[in-house]
């Protein structure tokens, strides 16, 4: 087989970039490891024990070992993520280069254009938390239409531009032309079908190979992290591949019975003529978010003032991930620009930040809301926010264009490339960038 560009990776930015260069004119193939359909229910998050449409990666944060679910599906975890869109502001791209904060809001519109994200009402926990934060609260945007989600693949509509899409077609490497890691890249090598059909991601048996003059990885993180080290490329090369990444630390707090009574167990479902109970949206896990920063709560934020985000979740977790044993209502309380980073083992390992500096202005924060809204010696209970970035940054992995430093014929263009995570989940942001990646691409035609 054989293609003008080979996009790896249905997730958000690979729906992006495959509509976007097909567009330009090139012959794009669009090629997704995850052969199940995810459920296109607003509000489900499909990530518990049992799901077919994620992958599970093994972390460490800390002495605890946790697992990462990313979606495995058209979509990637855009389509099992809570859907909550933020957009970076300015100030969290200066550091990116002079140009990022134009070429951002640039993608930015283009992004908003095709998902279209809506408000929803605020629910009974954001309008408790909300009250205790008097001028902090924020709405926060969702990515679905009355009962259903939006998926980048369904918003880009790949196969609408002429894609051809393969799912259940996980890339196991890249092809050399000459052999040796790191000269030009002119293909990807498939997992044989066995692994395929397992979905056992270190089986990395060879396969079919699909030959090209360009290939763009956007197979996440985690993913385009391990598929550059898989081919050869890392310290040896000069890339730092997966030594910086980012991610907003998180820690849960138990709601009081007050609150939580608000929270039947009926709460969260919204019906939707014509829809089967079973099928009918849920309501958004997140509405609103409460912002403050950490020195001087509740008044203006200093620049470097540890910011925090505080999560009311509308209903317990189990209310929307199905297969997780029940829980109590909980609120996530997030650090929202954090100064450590962790970093992706050879083995697929990820290693959450765990910065001291970091833990210590969570649990002020934690302390904070606990005392606000009387939740008394409430124990956090450490999590994370699923937002890991940076595996090939911008400026030490790729150059500012995306393309993979000193190498011909492959480019990043997802989460990994992310030079700093912005003070916001990264959805929309990876969204924008991929925009921005592609329009150059789609200036440039190197296919
Ligand atoms: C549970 C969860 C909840 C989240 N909630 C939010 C939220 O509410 N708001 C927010 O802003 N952010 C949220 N995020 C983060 C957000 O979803 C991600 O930042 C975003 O999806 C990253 O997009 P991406 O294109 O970089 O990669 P991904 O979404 O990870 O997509 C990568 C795609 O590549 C495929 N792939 C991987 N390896 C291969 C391979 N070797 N061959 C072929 N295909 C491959 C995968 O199957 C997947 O489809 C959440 C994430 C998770 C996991």
């Amino acid at each position: 087989m054989r293609a003008d560009v080979v996009v790896v990776g249905a997730g958000p930015a690979g729906c992006v970039l495959a509509r976007r260069l097909a567009e330009a004119g090139a012959d794009v193939v669009l090629l997704e490891a995850g052969d199940h359909v995810a459920s296109p229910r607003a509000g489900l998050l499909d990530v518990g024990p049992g799901s077919h449409v994620v992958t599970r990666h093994q972390a460490r944060l800390g002495g605890t070992v946790l697992e990462l679910p990313r979606g495995r599906t058209l979509g990637g975890s855009g389509a099992v993520n809570g859907g909550y869109c933020v957009a970076a502001r300015p100030s969290d791209l200066v550091s990116w280069g002079p140009d990022w904060p134009r070429r951002h809001a640039v993608g930015l519109a283009r992004a908003a254009e095709r998902l279209r994200p809506t408000l929803a009402p605020m629910d009974p926990v954001a309008a408790r938390v909300a009250a205790a934060f008097p001028g902090r609260v924020s709405a926060v945007a969702q990515a679905r239409r009355g009962a259903r989600r939006v998926t980048a693949f369904d918003a880009w509509d790949p196969p609408g531009a002429g894609v051809r899409v393969r799912t259940g077609a996980r890339v196991a490497r890249l092809s050399w032309a000459d052999g040796a890691a790191g000269g030009r890249c002119d293909g990807v090598v498939l997992a044989a079908a066995r692994g395929n059909a397992g979905g056992g991601d270190d089986d990395n048996a060879d396969g079919e190979v699909v030959a090209t003059d360009l290939v763009v990885l956007c197979a996440g993180t985690i993913g385009s992290a391990a598929l550059l080290r898989n081919s050869g490329l890392g310290e040896s090369t000069g890339h730092p591949v997966g030594e910086r990444v980012q991610e907003h630390p998180e820690v849960l707090l138990g709601l009081p019975a007050g609150v939580a009574a608000d929270v039947s167990s009926d709460y969260g479902v919204t019906a939707h003529r014509g829809t089967e109970p079973r099928e009918a949206a849920l309501v958004p896990l997140l509405s609103h978010v409460i912002r403050f920063g950490l020195d001087e709560a509740p008044g203006p934020t200093a620049p470097e003032a540890p910011e925090i985000e505080v999560r009311p979740y509308a209903v317990p977790l189990h209310h929307v991930i199905p297969g997780v044993d029940p829980m109590p209502l909980r609120l996530g309380v997030a650090l929202m620009n954090p100064l450590g980073y962790g970093r992706i083992d050879a083995d697929g390992t990820v290693f959450l930040p765990d910065d001291p500096r970091d833990a210590a202005a969570l649990y002020a924060a934690a302390a904070i809301v606990a005392d606000r809204l009387g939740l008394g010696e409430a124990e956090p209970v450490p999590s994370t926010s699923q937002h890991l970035s940076g595996s090939a940054r911008i400026g030490e992995v790729v150059d500012h264009t995306g393309r993979v430093m000193g190498v011909d014929g492959l480019y990043v263009a997802d989460a990994s490339v992310l030079p700093t995570l912005p003070r916001c989940g990264p959805y929309y942001t990876v969204l924008a960038v991929a925009e921005a990646l592609a329009a150059g691409l789609a200036a440039e035609r190197p296919w």
